[in-house]
């Protein structure tokens, strides 16, 4: 059995990706061309939205999203306390305040009863993420955000493939995508905005291009978000092979529940019924009563060659930069604060088999079942 190390996330890009930028290389057409549509096209098909829009990053995404459907000061918009920073910092660049729901212990995602909490007045949006490839409960915050006139822009970032029933995250307001390096679509750096709003679509075009509607014809003030043909290029035989890609990471997984099922003191991942894991992330908890903490266990994991990551440490607000702030409001979130001192995540990437999952199954038992 190889002992070559394991790390937490490996980009995976073969001869089709080769080609396809070997392609735009030689067609002298390196921006906006023809690939950015062919990638736009995958996404629409994917997403069952009527629009796509590709631009520079996940960040973007969401920036954009939240800008067109005039989400600015004055506004309140509702998110997740436990998420990667981009989600936080997305929203602060509209200039909105940003409130905190609280999460659901056992999928990590937004509870609806903790948004309907946070609604007030002003509350204009509401930005569930869908934490590590789970979906949030989007069933209920469709039916909040209905009642209450609220926009809806997922953070999919994570999570592109997944479903609640039958619909595919990204279908249910604004969609927001990230193709960032270790995400489980990559570009390197690239973004997606998925809707069946036209002139949301509309705008996001214009805004992502200078707001130039013709050559040289400025509809509004824009700005530069646009992708390369080269990103869109690598990204294209992966959405094509996505499928595939899903089912390999959910098969590690299921692999890692198999192997640790029965190891005392930590939480396997939920999968909450109708809504399909992608499995983003691995993400266990290591409770107070496992044989050793968390940071035990991923150093343990580390010196027998097995990467692993703390997604996220801290609650998103819960940093200097971000205190007295007054568009930053701190509403109590008991669940993701517990919850952040516990997770690490494993890794279940496409590139592992078998062997590698046995691995890792091995050390963690090591660490807390032998
Ligand atoms: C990666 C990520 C983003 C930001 O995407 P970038 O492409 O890195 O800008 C936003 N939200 C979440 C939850 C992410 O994981």
């Amino acid at each position: 059995m190889s002992d070559a190390p394991i790390a937490i996330s490996a980009v995976q890009i073969g001869a089709a990706e080769e080609a396809l930028v070997l392609e735009v290389l030689r067609s002298g057409h390196l921006v906006q061309g023809p690939m950015v549509e062919r990638l736009e096209a995958t996404f629409r098909e994917r997403c069952g939205t009527a629009h796509a829009v590709a631009v520079s990053s996940g960040t973007t995404a969401l920036v954009a999203a939240l800008e067109v459907l005039g989400i600015g000061p004055g506004d309140e918009v509702i998110t997740s306390p436990f998420t990667f920073v981009a989600t936080l910092n997305a929203i602060l660049a509209t200039g909105a305040t940003v409130r905190f729901a609280d999460i659901e212990a056992r999928d990590f995602t937004i509870r609806p009863d903790e948004v309907e909490a946070r609604c007030g007045p002003r509350t204009r949006a509401v930005v569930p993420v869908h934490l590590y490839g789970q979906p949030a409960a989007m069933d209920t915050i469709c039916e909040i955000a209905r009642a209450r006139g609220l926009a809806i822009v997922e953070d999919a970032a994570q999570a592109i493939g997944a479903t609640v029933g039958d619909r595919p995250v990204g279908s249910f307001g604004t969609g927001c995508f990230s193709l960032y390096a270790t995400k489980n679509v990559t570009t390197g750096e690239g973004g997606m905005v998925t809707t069946d709003d036209d002139e949301v679509a509309d705008r996001i075009r214009l805004l992502r291009n200078q707001g130039m509607r013709d050559r040289y014809d400025y509809a509004v003030p824009g700005h530069n978000w646009r992708l390369t043909d080269l990103q869109a290029a690598l990204g294209i035989p992966q959405m094509e092979h996505l499928d595939r890609i899903i089912a390999a990471r959910v098969a590690n997984a299921d692999r890692l529940d198999a192997g640790l099922g029965d190891v005392p003191g930590i939480t396997l991942p939920f999968r909450a019924p109708g809504r399909t894991h992608v499995f983003h992330q691995y993400t266990i908890r290591v409770g107070p009563d496992a044989r050793c903490t968390r940071d035990e266990l991923a150093a343990h994991l580390a010196r027998a060659g097995i990467g692993s990551g703390v997604y996220y440490p801290r609650l998103v607000h819960d940093y200097g930069c971000y205190r007295d702030r007054p568009d930053v409001v701190v509403d109590p979130t008991p669940i993701a604060a517990a919850i952040s001192a516990e997770v690490l995540s494993l890794p279940v990437h496409p590139g592992l088999g078998a062997c590698e999952i046995d691995r890792i199954v091995d050390a963690v038992r090591d660490a807390l079942a032998r």
